[in-house]
């Protein structure tokens, strides 16, 4: 567990449809969090069948990929005292239906295949989206709010 910590959060396609854009942004952004990039991306299929390799098996898959095919999607790096479990708290379960009020997925959506947001589940896995998605070209700057969330 490190302050800098990175996870890759991603607004799905009805993210983005919803205007959930913003919400999803600030409630990082308030949590403590540093934005280490952002972007705009209509994906490839090919980048999402790597993103989602490990699920290239399931029955869901192709329904999945297209899915994340439908839209423009919000590509995001955050930083911040274990981002990576963090994020998974904030998103919530992976089915809305089991996810808590106060969650993203348990106050934004009701149905698995559109749950509004991904991230990353593992610190070895956020390395991989982030290099998948960002090429790692991700910013370093100090955040100056950092001495009123982190203790001396
Ligand atoms: N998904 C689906 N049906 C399922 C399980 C997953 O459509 O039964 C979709 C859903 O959009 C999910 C994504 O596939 O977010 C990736 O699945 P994963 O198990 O990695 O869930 P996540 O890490 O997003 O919570
Ligand atoms: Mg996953």
């Amino acid at each position: 567990m490190s302050t800098t910590e990175q996870t890759y959060i991603m607004i799905k396609p009805d993210g983005v449809q919803r205007g959930l854009v913003g919400e999803i942004i600030a409630r990082f952004e308030k949590r403590g969090f540093k934005l280490a990039a952002l972007k705009m991306e209509t994906p490839s299929k090919e980048l999402l069948e790597k993103h989602y390799g490990d699920l290239a098996d399931k029955p869901f898959f192709p329904k999945l990929v297209k899915y994340m095919l439908s839209g423009p999607v919000i590509c995001m790096v955050w930083e911040g005292l274990d981002a990576v479990k963090t994020g998974r708290v904030m998103l919530g379960a992976t089915n809305p239906l089991a996810s808590n009020p106060g969650t993203i997925r348990g106050d934004y959506a009701l149905q698995v295949g559109m749950n509004v947001c991904h991230g990353s589940d593992s610190v070895e896995n956020a390395k991989k989206e982030i290099e998948l998605w960002f090429n790692n070209d991700v910013k370093q700057y100090k955040l100056d709010a950092a001495q009123w969330i982190y203790e001396a």
